[in-house]
């Protein structure tokens, strides 16, 4: 490959990328985090993509992304699905699993490709969760809290084995949200 042509697909990445990322209404900064590009740039893809184009559910999105973990911890149903997602990185290869439930960021993957794999695992979720309760820009934080900050780990529960999102530093039940749905026939609504 030539280094012209290297260059045209590794931009036509970016691009496809950035345009995945405004259909799942992820904000400007975080589009900025995984394509490199001005938010100038973002903001002409959006309008010469999305707006009055019939897409009209996808809004574009401003502002800081959502930091705070009790969100996927304080409801059984959201831990649920925060666990799902968290499992869904691990098998699109964002992260990895040490023995102690601690993701890291999977290694040698650039920006690029780790705004795919998390397109890829937050398009996974919503096809199993078709109404869900964590937006893109909550997998986004997510991820940050399990593989960055490490406030957010897997802890291994003790009825099933397996394991589920949890807080670092708070008292631990070592009982999944599946395991808590099953014991109490709860229906996810909260
Ligand atoms: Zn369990």
């Amino acid at each position: 490959m030539r280094i012209t042509d290297h260059r045209y697909s590794a931009e036509l990445d970016k691009f496809d990328l950035a345009v995945r990322m405004i259909q799942h209404e992820a904000r400007t900064g975080t589009i900025r985090a995984c394509t490199g590009f001005s938010e100038d740039r973002i903001r002409k893809i959006y309008g010469a993509y999305f707006k009055g184009s019939g897409a009209s559910a996808v809004r574009r999105r401003r502002g800081k992304s959502p930091k705070r973990i009790h969100q996927f911890v304080n409801s059984t149903p959201r831990q649920l699905e925060a666990t799902v997602l968290a499992g869904l990185f691990l098998l699109c290869e964002a992260g990895e699993l040490d023995d102690g439930g601690r993701i890291s960021r999977a290694r040698g993957t650039d920006r690029v490709g780790l705004g795919q794999r998390l397109c890829q695992a937050f398009e996974a979720y919503r096809g199993l969760h078709p109404d869900p309760r964590l937006s893109f820009e909550w997998a986004w934080n997510l991820y940050h809290s399990l593989v960055d900050s490490h406030e957010l780990y897997l802890a291994p529960c003790e009825g099933c084995g397996g394991r589920y999102v949890q807080d670092a530093y708070a008292l631990d039940y070592h009982r999944c949200p599946f395991c808590e749905m099953k014991d109490h026939r709860a229906l996810p609504s909260a």
